[in-house]
C-alpha cells in the first residue's frame, strides 16, 4: 500500500508528522505538503505561476517534498507524475481545528482530498481535530492518528464509492474517553465573521475580517452533533454541488 500525505499547515506541522508515523505502520508512505501554512485556502488550481518542490528532512528524520503550491496543487504535482509510484490513497491532515459544515469549502484539508478525487480518482481522506482554540500547550495529535490508521484500513478493505472521499472529525479527547464512530452528514456552522477596518500609517484603510470563533450547531445525525458527543465524525462528500431539490421548480421557469 502507497499512501500520499498531505496537509494544509505545512510540512513541518506535529499533525503532519503524527499522521505520517501511523500511515507508515500500514504501508509505504509519500509526503507533500506545503511549505508554509495554506489553512482555509480553499480549493486552489496554480496556473499563472510555476511550482517549486524541493526537499525537506522532517522531525523524525525522514524526507519530504515540499512545495510553494496549495494544498491542492501537492496532490495535483504527485498524482501527476512527481511521485513516480503509483498512490493508493490519499490522506490530508491532521488539521488541529475541526472542518465541519460549511468549512469543507474553505478548508485546505479537505480540498487536498478533493484534488485526489479529481486529479487522481484516488480514494481520499481528510482529517482534522477538533482541537480547542485558546490552547496554549502542544495539541496530542495521537489519538486522532490512531484513529485515522484504522479509517484507512477499513477504508481499505472496503474501498470507497467512485467520486465519494471522507471528511472526519476527530473529538479533542484521550483516546480511552472516544466513544466510537458515527457517519453523519454536513452539519451547520455559525460564522461570526465581523469587518475591522483600520488606517495605515499613511492614512488609508485596510481590512481585517475578524471576529469571534465560529460556532456550529449540534444536531443529531451531523458532523458537529457527533463530535459534541465525543464520537468520531466519517462525513462521506462528493464534489456534485447541484441542488437537486431545485431542478424541477427551476426547470418550470419561463427561461
Ligand atoms: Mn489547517
Amino acid at each position: 500500500m502507497h499512501i500520499l500525505v498531505t496537509n494544509d499547515d505545512g510540512v513541518m506541522a506535529p499533525g503532519l508528522l503524527a499522521l505520517v508515523k501511523t500511515m507508515r505502520e500500514l504501508g509505504e508512505v509519500s509526503v507533500i505538503a506545503p511549505e508554509q501554512n495554506w489553512s482555509a485556502s480553499g480549493h486552489v488550481k496554480t496556473m499563472h505561476r510555476p511550482l517549486r518542490v524541493k526537499e525537506v528532512v522532517l522531525m523524525d528524520g525522514c524526507t519530504a517534498l515540499a512545495s510553494d503550491g496549495a494544498p491542492s496543487d501537492c496532490v495535483a504535482l504527485a498524482l501527476l507524475g512527481l511521485v513516480a509510484k503509483p498512490i493508493d490513497l490519499v490522506v490530508s491532515g491532521i488539521n488541529p481545528n475541526s472542518n465541519i459544515g460549511h468549512d469543507v469549502t474553505y478548508s485546505g484539508t479537505v480540498t487536498a482530498a478533493m484534488e485526489a478525487v479529481i486529479t487522481g480518482n484516488v480514494p481520499a481522506i481528510a482529517i482534522s481535530l477538533d482541537g480547542p482554540d485558546n490552547h496554549q500547550a502542544a495539541l496530542d495529535f495521537m489519538p486522532a492518528a490512531v484513529i485515522a490508521k484504522q479509517i484507512v484500513q477499513r477504508v481499505f478493505e472496503k474501498g470507497l464509492p467512485k467520486g465519494v472521499f471522507l471528511n472526519v472529525n476527530v473529538p479533542f479527547l484521550p483516546l480511552e474517553q472516544i466513544k466510537g464512530f458515527r457517519v453523519t452528514r454536513q452539519g451547520l456552522r455559525v460564522y461570526r465573521d465581523s469587518l475591522d477596518k483600520r488606517l495605515d500609517p499613511r492614512g488609508r484603510p485596510y481590512y481585517w475580517i475578524g471576529g469571534e470563533t465560529p460556532t456550529a450547531i449540534p444536531e443529531e445525525g451531523t458532523d458537529y452533533g457527533a463530535i459534541a458527543q465525543g464520537y468520531v465524525s466519517i462525513t462521506p462528500l462528493q464534489l456534485d454541488l447541484t441542488a437537486y431539490q431545485a431542478l424541477a421548480e427551476l426547470r418550470q421557469w419561463n427561461w
